[in-house]
Formats: structure tokens, sequence, C-alpha cells
């Protein structure tokens, strides 16, 4: 059967407007369309293919465990998913895992169980989330409505109750709106969607103050943030701030679906036989690439190999806005960057990538006005300096049409 992106329009609800061309093959950084067309890749899925596409090590073990197990349920456990829960505790500060298959489904898992030990402890009046405008938290009701985006938010009745927000990097707001009320702050320790806005040091170590006086738990939702991309496992650790419950999904997997919970035994403990639980949460199939993905990730080589990478990709932004004079600021950490426009590009983030689209790179934005890079973190540095170049008559093409 013959498809094209315009089957799309004929087959699928309308929720997205894919681009025009139709991916068919990728390897590494690099991907090719269903007409021989080939496109570097900054976008990696939205910050999933944290080793590019078709990692041989990835490849491996798909095939490995498909031969193996597929599927079981919770109603047995599997030797994949006892593996990763034991890498991740290893490496971070947990002690317990909860596994999911996306990041919403993480994140619903954090609010329910910090809502259910703030009940067990405290009692019923301590339900208040607090969360932060711009953020994302995935687009079940529940996440949605934490997420501090009207638009994905509204219009679909009635939400679930005592959650508000706040601005991100106000430690002052958020002490005034914090009380013994206050069941759980949840925030992502670098803003991806909302526009890659990094926290300041010291906001984060405020929240932490505040979690604690208040007995409030502390969410880090590293759904985008985490498995390397800024440099650091996850950013927790470059900010030397210890959440009590971390979210992490998108690289975790390396493309295949996938989100774990992290938490502390005594946190953990809340959630009792029967309490929440998820079909394919821990399939063994996913547990089985993310533990691989999470064993080449967790390399200081590899994490060492960001902060070069991040070194070149500013280098040569720095050199295009020198050129073009379109960014008020370049951004992030990592292998996720953005360029915020200037105020005369406003609202044009779209126009810039749909132009670096047509010069064959693959890019993202985060909301209206900044593009988003997420490659891969072993994105070869000739493919880097080739992706910029293609990107710099992206943008070339755009300055010249107005
Ligand atoms: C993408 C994202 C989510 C949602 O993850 P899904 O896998 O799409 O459900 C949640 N939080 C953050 C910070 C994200 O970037």
């Amino acid at each position: 059967m013959h498809v094209t992106r315009s089957t799309f329009d004929d087959v699928m609800v309308p929720n997205y407007n894919p681009a025009n061309m139709v991916p068919v093959r990728g390897e590494g950084s690099r991907v090719w369309d269903q007409e021989g067309n080939e496109y570097i890749d900054f976008a990696g899925g939205i910050a999933v293919n944290v080793l590019g596409h078709c990692h041989p090590e990835l490849v491996a073990a798909v095939q490995e465990q498909s031969q193996k197990l597929w599927h079981l349920s919770n109603v047995y456990t599997n030797e994949p998913a006892l593996r990763l829960a034991k890498k991740l505790n290893d490496a971070t500060f947990s002690e317990r895992v909860y596994f999911a298959n996306s990041g919403a489904e993480a994140n619903e898992a954090a609010l329910k169980l910090a809502r259910r030990w703030a009940l067990d402890k405290f009692g019923a009046e301590k339900d208040q989330i607090i969360a932060f405008n711009k953020g994302f938290h995935g687009r079940t009701f529940f996440t949605v409505t934490v997420g501090g985006q009207a638009a994905y938010s509204d219009g679909f009745g009635p939400k679930p109750g005592a959650i508000e927000h706040c601005d991100y990097n106000n430690l002052e707001q958020l002490a005034s709106m914090m009380s013994d009320r206050t069941c759980a702050i949840m925030m992502e320790p670098l803003q991806g969607e909302g526009g890659i806005i990094s926290p300041d040091p010291d906001f984060v170590k405020g929240v932490r103050e505040l979690c604690d006086k208040h007995n409030a738990l502390l969410i880090f939702d590293e759904v985008q943030s985490g498995v390397g991309r800024t440099g650091h496992l996850y950013a927790y650790m470059g900010l030397n701030v210890t959440p009590d419950i971390l979210t992490t999904a998108k690289s975790l997997g390396g493309g295949f679906p996938i989100g774990a919970m992290l938490t502390t035994a005594e946190i953990g403990e809340h959630l009792k036989p029967g309490t929440h639980g998820s079909t394919y949460g821990g399939n063994p199939l996913a547990c089985a690439v993310a533990e691989r993905a999470l064993d080449i990730v967790n390399d200081p080589a590899v994490l060492d190999g960001v902060v070069k990478k991040e070194a070149l990709f500013r280098k040569h932004l720095e050199a295009i806005n020198e050129e073009f004079d379109v960014f008020e600021e370049i951004r992030g950490k990592g292998m996720l960057l953005g360029c915020a426009l200037k105020p005369e590009y406003h609202g044009r983030a779209r126009d810039f990538m749909m132009a670096a689209t047509a010069e064959h790179l693959m890019c993202l934005v985060a909301g209206a006005n900044v593009i988003r890079f997420a490659p891969s973190l072993v994105i070869p540095d000739e493919d880097i300096v080739e992706g910029l170049a293609r990107f710099k008559r992206g943008v070339a093409a755009v300055v010249n049409a107005k």
C-alpha cells in the first residue's frame, strides 16, 4: 500500500501537523525520506533518540530480547526490569522504581504517589500541588493541569483541583504560596517545552528548603533533561539539589517507549499493592533496550562528550548570529539548546524550523519564539558542523525573505 503525507489528513485525527516529508530510515544522526533525500537530525525524536537512530547496541538489545520474551504484565516480574531498576537506583538518589510507558504516565504516578503520601501521613487537607508557569508535564488530564500552559489544559471541562502555578525562578512568590497544606512541588530542572529556560541555582536550592520547611515533596520532572542530556546523568546532579521523586522517560529508552518514576524506599512505600499500575509498565522488551541505553550513556566519556559538543554548537550558533543578528540568547545545557529569537522575529520559530527542513536539517521549536535542538548525545562532530551549515542557510532564507 502506498502512503504519503497527504494520507495523514485522510486517516489521522488532526491534532498534529507533521512536516511534508515522510522519514523512512535513520542511521546515527542522519535520516532519509520516502524520496531518498537525506537529513541531519537535530530533533532526536524530541530528545528521545539519545544514541541516534538504530544504534547497533540498541538494535542488538531489541533483537536479543525479542527472541526471549516480549511481555508479561505485572502479574510477574522480569529480569530486564529488575536489572534496569537496580542500575537506576545505583546511579541516582533513588531506592525504588515504578515503570511506565511514557513521561506523562511517570508523572501521573509521581503526582498520585505524592497525594497518597500526604494523605497517609498528614491527612486530606494536605493536597496542594504547586508547579510553574510554562512548565510541561505531559498530556493526561492530571499532568496537563499541573503543566503551566493553559493552551494545553483548557477546553476539556472541569480540571483536577488543588493545583496552583508560580513563576519559574521566583522564590519569593513560591514562598508566599506555600504552607503546610502544600503536598508537592513539581518542576523541570530545565524547562524544555516552555522555551529552554534554565533555573537559577539559588532558586532550586530555595525550593528544596521550602519543601523541607513545609514537609512537601520535591518532584523533579527530568523527562526531557534526564539521561545525559545536560552532560550530567540527571540535571539534578549538576544543581546539587536532590528531589524526593524524579521522573524520567524520553531518552531513557533511546527510542523505545518507556518511562520511570524514581523515589526513596520511605516514600515509595505508600504505593501499596493495588494503589496504582500499568499493563505494559516494566515491559521486558522496553526495559532491555533502556538497560543498554543507560549502560552506554552513563559513561564519563559520553557525558564529557556532551559538554564538548555543546561548545561546538554554541561556537557555530554564535557565528550565525554575528552574521544575521536573529537570536537574543543561545541558551540551555548540553544537547538541549535553544535559540531565543529577537523581538522582531517573535512568533516565527516555526518559520525557521521549516526553512531548516527545506535545507535538510531537522530541528524543533519550544514555543513560538525559540528554536530548539535536542540531538543524539553521540552525534559526530562532522554532523554538527554540516547540520549547522544547513541551519545557517535556513536562517538566511528567513532573514532574506523579510
Ligand atoms: C515530553 C515531556 C513529558 C511528557 O512525556 P510523554 O512521553 O510525551 O508523555 C513530560 N514532561 C516533560 C518535561 C517533557 O519534556
